[in-house]
């Protein structure tokens, strides 16, 4: 059975080139050509012996789950969707900026949270994606806007001359990453703790801590595991000032309501690469967004050192929900920075190709029937 290198941390590439025998640099060799190079084929691999590519040939592979749509909006961000096999299909979304490029990543086909107000939640939810269909999303997009930065087909050769070694860094056009794509992150956290570990490493992507941040809807448990096992940027979608209305849009909130979650808050920043958790809060009109909610959330949040960052709705077929209109998301972010709360607003990327939060939707083969259980639901 061949093994596929893309499902191994630094650890699981040391096993497995001490079970062929080799010494611990090829698995640094080895991670290099994957990740920084970008090289799928072990014949590329030109500083590895003929022997060694052979054995590789037959007990491994290199394999990303495959392209099957590359969309890019007016604005630059690139949107692609990658088939993971059995009918699913996962997105993940490119995001220029004039001083930064960031990748966001999906951790699961669909999501089994339920938030009200997401397209991927009324999705359903099919399985967590491996290690390799994690990092694989890095890996393809990498290549891709490598091969476009080119301006000619990817080649491994002009990829290694590009980008190999420390030096290469400041080419590589991702500079940072969020695991805000589809699913719940901490719900899969073995293979999204092993995913981003390949982030941070140097011989892999070499971000730093503060580069890559993970988005949850609470998972209380989880949020101090992260803390103790791979502590990155943390935000948190918040997006209620108390729990009855927390209760309705992100029913996670029933199980870690919001004194757990924001002690949990607290906590996490003893060890956080920044001083302070990002709190998202999506604005709903009429449902979160008056200024008696800025105000609870002011009150809410004073302890945890934090920023607010407010995401302006983005509609879906059948969501039920609309968008809060420019002035009252003004409103909003006035009372919370009157607090001395830092508090911005997010702007809406990539939405004509839906690929802005909330929109990713991909291909996903319910398991949980949601679907049947809302048409069977009265509609109110
Ligand atoms: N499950 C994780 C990560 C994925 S969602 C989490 O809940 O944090 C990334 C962000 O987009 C979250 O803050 C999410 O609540 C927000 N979001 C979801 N649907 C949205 C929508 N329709 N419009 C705007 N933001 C949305």
């Amino acid at each position: 059975m061949t093994v596929n290198l893309l499902e191994f941390e630094r650890h699981g590439f040391a096993q497995f080139c001490a079970e062929l025998g080799e010494k611990p640099f090829r698995a640094r060799q080895l991670m290099r050509w994957i990740h920084q190079s970008g090289v799928d084929d072990f014949d590329a691999m030109t500083d590895i012996s003929k022997s060694l590519r052979e054995q590789l040939g037959t007990a491994a592979e290199i394999r990303a789950p495959r392209v099957v749509r590359d969309t890019t909006a007016a604005d630059g961000t690139r949107k692609w969707l990658l088939d993971v096999g059995t009918g699913n299909a996962i997105e993940t979304v490119f995001i220029p900026e004039r001083n930064r490029g960031t990748l966001c990543i999906s951790s699961q086909a669909g999501c089994a949270l339920e938030c009200t107000f997401c397209s991927t939640g009324r999705q359903g939810f099919n399985r967590n994606l491996t290690v390799a269909e994690i990092i694989g999303q890095l890996w393809q997009a990498s290549r891709a806007l490598l091969a476009r930065d080119a301006g000619a087909c990817f080649t491994p050769a002009l990829s290694a001359a590009r980008n190999l070694g420390r030096g290469g860094a400041a080419v590589r056009p991702i500079t940072n990453v969020v695991m805000m794509g589809m699913g719940e992150p901490l719900a899969n956290f073995d293979n999204v703790v092993a995913a981003m570990l390949l982030m941070l490493d140097d011989d892999a992507y070499g971000l730093s801590r503060r580069r890559v941040t993970l988005s949850t809807a609470g998972m209380v448990p989880a949020i101090d595991r992260l803390r103790d096992t791979c502590p990155v940027a943390l935000a948190v979608s918040l997006h209620a000032p108390n729990d009855a209305l927390r209760d309705e849009l992100v029913p996670i909130n029933r199980k870690y309501p919001l004194k757990e979650l924001l002690a949990a808050c607290l906590r996490y920043i003893e060890k956080a690469p920044r001083d302070f958790v990002t709190f998202e809060y999506v604005m709903l009109a009429g449902v979160n967004d008056g200024v008696e909610h800025a105000r609870q959330l002011v009150k809410l949040v004073r302890s945890v050192p934090c920023k607010i960052n407010l995401i302006p709705f983005n509609p879906f077929p059948q969501s039920g929900y609309r968008r809060s209109d420019s002035a009252t998301v003004a409103l909003f972010q006035d009372v919370v920075m009157q607090a001395d709360i830092t508090a911005t607003v997010r702007r809406a990327r990539g939405d004509d190709i839906d690929a802005a939060c909330g929109q990713l939707a991909g291909r996903v083969q319910d398991k949980t029937r949601r679907r049947q259980r809302r048409q069977a639901e009265p509609i109110s």
